[in-house]
């Protein structure tokens, strides 16, 4: 046996290094382990010392040696290789991508159990303000002391306390109990000819245990999520496990209570809401093969299953894919990577496909199956401009009279109605009346947002919150202050003063903050206790609620502003999405779309229902801008507290590139969220041909370079968000 081991340890700032197997310890390729670091300890994976070099070799007689090898399966090869991949790709340490793989650090130990506290129904003699919120915030709660104190949003002792006051009792947790099995044969739909046709594609190239990219591309409400259920059937069939990855986790609730109907148990479920007993025991469960089919966000994806047969990619065109700090990488990009080294198809749905996707279809790298048509006979819904500039709401309102009209049949029929906007709060911007002041972060470029219900103003990007002022901060005229724009919250006010006896739901981040506010809302609708709804983005993709039957975008032109090269695209995909949520049931559904220019092709598509006319304009200009996917992007984003830092230390990234063949750039300047969260922020753009390695001239570009130590470089392949 080999008595040096290279390891790859849970430290982004550190290469591999080389340690000392002892005599009798199992280490092969792939073994978890523990090793000493200074006076620490820390965990890492044994790698294969030429696939991951190192540039701080030791000779034998130096080397330290191993603490410790866990008794875990290994990280099987086709995950080491996606790691090498991923980080090679998007250009971050092996070490935070591994860091993905071992996700859950207590998962590691062996088997035990974990005392988690509930509340007892009793209330303590001593019943402060702060022990009253926790008792409240944490009811029907269970977790760890300081889960429940950060759910509670108050210190740990205050938790310790009511420990002591007999308010929260312990309980034992059993963290390796098993998971139960989904059966195929639980509860099989009677899927229609087209149905059955695509779902025995899918279902024959899990059987072929190779690597397969596949679209599945479906209208709206075509039963997209019945035919892949298929396809995890004949996985579940062969023994081998499934990951279904959905954009959102405010989905999985649903998802989780679909699947126990047709599989007749909950899938694992892996995610950021998840307590630290449940990350351990699905880890766990995922590594040793035991959970045969997991369901999450896009973090699931680096997790070390087993024997991975099947990747599902459920609405697979969604930005949230991206993921915008720490490593930059695209889940549905990852996904049909580990698709590849796994050796199993990866399925792909989606109702707007994004155009990289059908370029690769066109390509013919991906397979397609396509369901033109809904289930059941329902009817796609009609979709309507209400032209603005002529159907005008009236002053300080939003809905122009169509609209509201429209609302006012849905609802006396007794149907249900969704609005789109997608803003978040009351007012995207306040301003005093008398000076003109706006009220702008003051760690970011960005306005600061009235939230009526929590009655705060808030920045989305930092989250950085005021109370909101009486009087104006800039000249102190009091009562000043007006809100300018609608948000959600503007909406709904607007709908209750038309319709007071109507009920209205907001649904955004702010309202459906957990798996299970979101299963809350669904009931509620289900139970049609909910006449309007009004939501952002969040509600736009993946429900199905039968009674609905009106939705209106409030403001179709405001995902068209900004300059996104996939602006467009991305307005066409959410104005579709949102109208797939009508008319799913037996009641057709009607769509109206405000907006102030019907012309624009985005509103003349939708209206027309010619996607494809749509799609093929949009493509030809990317290839004409050669933009992704015919040429592609990599931004390098300089940041500091310190904005003459920031300005000289991307000149000097500037004054160093290279000139390429094939190769484009442009910048610096400011980035477009010029300051955030304190730090000022400069961009270069790399623009380059396709064919192109633009990561290893980013690479050489960078080595040879200095940065001072305040200053943060990071490069962002493939950018989604142009900030
Ligand atoms: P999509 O994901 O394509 O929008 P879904 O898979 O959500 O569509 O299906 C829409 C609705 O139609 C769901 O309520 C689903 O249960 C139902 N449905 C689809 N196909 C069938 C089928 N073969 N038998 C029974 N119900 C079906
Ligand atoms: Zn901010």
């Amino acid at each position: 046996m080999n008595p040096r081991a290279r390891v790859l340890l849970l430290n982004a700032a550190l290469g591999p290094l080389d340690y000392r197997v002892e005599p009798g310890q199992p280490v092969e390729p792939g073994s978890i382990v523990l090793a000493p670091l200074g006076p620490r300890l820390l965990a890492g994976v044994v790698w294969e010392p030429d696939a991951m070099p190192s540039d701080a070799e030791v000779g034998d007689n130096r080397l330290r040696p191993l603490n410790h090898v866990y008794d875990l399966p290994p990280l099987g090869a086709p995950l080491r290789r996606l790691i090498e991949w991923t980080a090679a790709y998007y250009m971050a340490p092996p070490a935070a991508v591994l860091r993905m793989a071992l996700a859950s650090a207590s998962a590691l130990d062996g088997a035990r159990s974990v005392v988690e506290y509930r509340t007892t129904g009793a209330v303590p003699p001593r019943l402060t303000p702060q022990r009253a919120q926790a008792l409240e915030r944490i009811a029907g709660r269970q977790g760890l002391v300081r889960e429940l104190a950060t759910a509670a949003d108050v210190s740990d002792g205050v938790i310790r306390g009511l420990v002591k006051a007999g308010a929260i009792e312990p309980v034992e947790v059993r963290i390796d109990d098993a998971f139960p099995s989904p059966d195929p044969a639980h509860a099989p739909p009677a899927l229609s000819p087209e149905q059955a046709a695509a779902a025995a594609r899918l279902a024959a190239a899990v059987e072929a245990h190779a690597a397969a990219p596949i679209l599945l591309d479906g209208v709206t409400g075509s039963g997209k999520t019945e035919v892949y259920f298929e396809a995890v059937a004949a996985a579940i069939r062969s023994g081998r496990q499934t990951l279904v990855l959905l954009p959102e986790i405010a989905l999985t609730e649903p998802f989780l209570k679909r699947f126990a109907d047709r599989f007749g148990c909950a899938p694992v479920a892996w995610h950021s809401d998840l307590r630290q007993s449940q990350r351990r025991r699905a880890w766990r469960a995922i590594a040793s093969g035991e959970a045969r089919v997991t369901v999450g966000a896009r973090s699931a994806l680096f997790l070390p299953y087993r024997d991975l047969g099947l990747v599902v990619v459920d609405e697979a065109h969604e930005a949230s894919f991206k993921q915008e700090d720490g490593v930059h990488y695209h889940a549905r990009d990852v996904a049909v990577m580990r698709g590849q080294f796994e050796g199993c198809p990866v399925i792909l749905a989606s109702a707007t496909p994004a155009i990289e996707t059908r370029q690769q279809v066109a390509l013919g790298r991906y397979a397609e199956v396509k369901l033109p048509a809904r289930f059941g006979g329902a009817t796609l819904p009609t979709i309507d401009a209400v032209d603005l500039t002529r159907d005008r709401p009236d002053r300080g309102r939003w809905l122009a009279p169509t609209l509201v009209a429209a609302l006012d049949e849905t609802i006396g029929r007794g149907e249900q109605a969704l609005l789109f906007l997608n803003r978040r709060g009351y007012a995207p911007l306040t301003l005093c009346r008398h000076c003109g002041h706006r009220f702008k972060c003051p760690n970011c470029t960005a306005w600061m947002v009235e939230h009526r219900l929590t009655a705060r103003l808030a920045c989305h990007h930092c989250g950085h919150v005021m109370p909101p002022p009486r009087a104006c901060v800039e000249c102190g005229e009091e009562g000043s202050l007006v809100p300018c724009g609608p948000g959600v919250e503007r909406i709904a006010d607007e709908v209750a003063a038309h319709f007071p006896d109507a009920r209205t739901a907001i649904v955004t981040s702010d309202t459906l903050w957990s798996p299970a506010k979101a299963a809350e809302f669904v009931n509620r609708m289900d139970a049609r206790e909910i006449d309007v709804v009004i939501g952002t983005q969040l509600v736009t993709k993946g429900y199905h609620f039968p009674n609905l039957t009106l939705v209106g975008v409030v403001d179709a032109d405001l995902g068209l502003s900004g300059g996104d090269l996939r602006a467009a695209e991305r307005s066409f995909q959410q104005i579709a999405q949102v109208a797939g949520r009508a008319g799913r049931g037996a009641k057709p559904g009607r769509v109206l779309v405000q907006t102030h220019e019907p012309d624009a092709p985005v509103i003349q598509a939708l209206i027309s229902g010619d996607a494809e006319s749509f799609y093929a304009a949009e493509t030809e200009a990317r290839r004409e801008a050669n933009a992704p996917p015919f040429g592609r992007f990599a931004g390098i984003i300089v940041s500091s507290e310190d904005l003459d830092e920031a300005v000289a230390t991307a000149r000097a990234i500037g004054r160093a590139a290279p000139s390429v063949e094939g190769a484009e750039v442009y910048g610096p300047a400011p980035a477009p969220l010029a300051q955030l969260r304190g730090r000022h922020r400069q961009r270069l753009l790399v623009h380059a041909r396709r064919a192109l390695d633009v990561q290893a001239v980013i690479r050489a570009w960078l080595a040879p370079l200095t940065f001072p130590k305040s200053v943060r470089v990071a490069v962002d392949v493939d950018p989604y968000n142009f900030l």
